[in-house]
């Protein structure tokens, strides 16, 4: 079996372009991957098309070979363009190789670990950000089975300057967490991801410190991700577990964060760490410095389904991120996981457990942004509401 052709999809996602890359056979079989980069859809596309020219005649079961082909030999191959466009490489292969073998991809990972999927929601806050309007999505969340929720309770409000957080802002912040808190009761997991905010160590101190009596499950990137020994120097001074690593690749990124005492839980994204092989790296290097292990997960439903199979075999995973799909979604990508009360039932086709129509993709094309900010006001509004996951 050689591979014949590699095609890039960019699909225009709602709040966010989708870059799908698929893989075809000289034998007629197909895999699929996800090498989405939020903001840089048309450079990942070149990229993934440099490593096409390399994968067109290869033997697409040799993974682990060429995977350091990409990464190792080709001299430059660092940073997220290029660990995305592997990324999604890699992981057509293994749902390429899943679908030959005929098994799931975690059966070639080591097995399921578990059953099925605990999710904690995201996505959820698209209300508006004063405290009661916070508490009320919320219950209103609770209320369709959800045990976890995470929030950013600062990012995105108007006037927002990330080197001074105004008091106003601090506090109206602080003030939402206590709401939420309250409307939800002491049971339910409260995560906050403050996506790299606070570009002064101490102020992501005095804001962990501020939200610690509410138990707070863990708080996200309290700085942002490029200086390691800022994120351990934070982590040492709080009393809420660090999680962090949607913006680290490979499992070289991870062992420098872990050495140096920098994250309780390490969140490699699908779509950008250099794939299915690395992500199974990184836990292990998480497990062995006691830290847990969730993937971020805000892409589309490859790398999605990606995410599901390795919180099917990963030991020392932790818990799943959900957004709410678009609408259109599943006839993009067709799936077989259904969400009940909270839980994932983790899938049994062979490879990632999607089926992927082109043809639908094209109804949603790309829309060009050259600058990704996750903190204008007006982003929240953009993701969809929780809706059934439609099959
Ligand atoms: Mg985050």
């Amino acid at each position: 079996m050689r591979v014949s052709k590699v095609e890039t999809y960019v699909i225009g996602g709602s709040w966010r372009n989708w870059v799908i890359v698929r893989i075809l056979t000289d034998d007629g079989l197909e895999g699929v991957g996800e090498a989405t980069l939020e903001g840089k859809a048309d450079s990942v596309r070149a990229a993934v098309g440099e490593l096409a020219r390399y994968i067109t005649g290869k033997d697409p079961f040799q993974i682990e070979r060429h995977f350091q082909e990409m990464y190792r030999r080709a001299f430059y191959a660092g940073g997220e363009v290029l660990n995305s466009a592997i990324s999604g490489v890699e992981t057509a292969m293994w749902d390429l190789k899943g679908k030959a073998l005929g098994v799931p991809v975690y059966e070639m990972l080591g097995g399921r670990t578990r059953d099925r999927v605990k999710l904690y929601a995201n996505g959820w806050y698209r209300q508006g950000m004063e405290p009661v309007e916070f508490a009320a999505a919320a219950r209103d969340t609770i209320a369709l089975g959800f045990k976890g929720l995470k929030f950013n309770p600062w990012g995105g409000r108007q006037g927002i300057d990330f080197y001074r957080i105004e008091n106003s802002i601090f506090n109206a912040g602080v003030e939402s967490v206590a709401a939420i808190r309250e409307a939800v009761g002491p049971d339910v997991d409260l995560f906050i991801d403050c996506n790299g905010i606070f570009q002064t160590s101490g102020n992501a101190v005095r804001a962990a410190n501020a939200v610690e009596e509410f138990n707070i499950g863990f708080f996200e990137e309290p700085v942002p991700h490029e200086n390691l020994d800022a994120m351990a120097y934070v982590r040492s001074k709080i009393n809420i577990p660090v999680a962090t690593g949607e913006r680290l690749f490979t499992p070289f990124a991870f062992t420098q964060l872990l050495e140096r005492g920098g994250a309780d839980i390490v969140q490699p994204d699908m779509s950008h760490c250099g794939g299915m092989l690395s992500a199974l790296k990184i836990s292990a290097i998480a497990d062995s410095h006691y830290a847990a292990f969730t993937p971020h997960n805000p892409n589309g439903e490859i790398s999605h389904a990606a995410a599901v199979q390795m919180a099917a075999c990963v030991p020392n995973f932790f818990a799943l991120e959900h957004f709410p799909p678009e609408p259109w979604r599943f006839d993009v990508c067709s799936t077989s996981m259904p969400v009940n009360d909270g839980w994932l039932e983790i899938p049994s086709e062979p490879g990632l457990g999607v089926k992927f129509n082109p043809e639908e993709a094209k109804k949603h094309p790309y829309e060009p942004v050259d600058l990704y900010n996750l903190h204008r006001p007006e982003m929240a509004l953009k993701i969809p509401k929780f809706i059934d996951r439609i099959r």
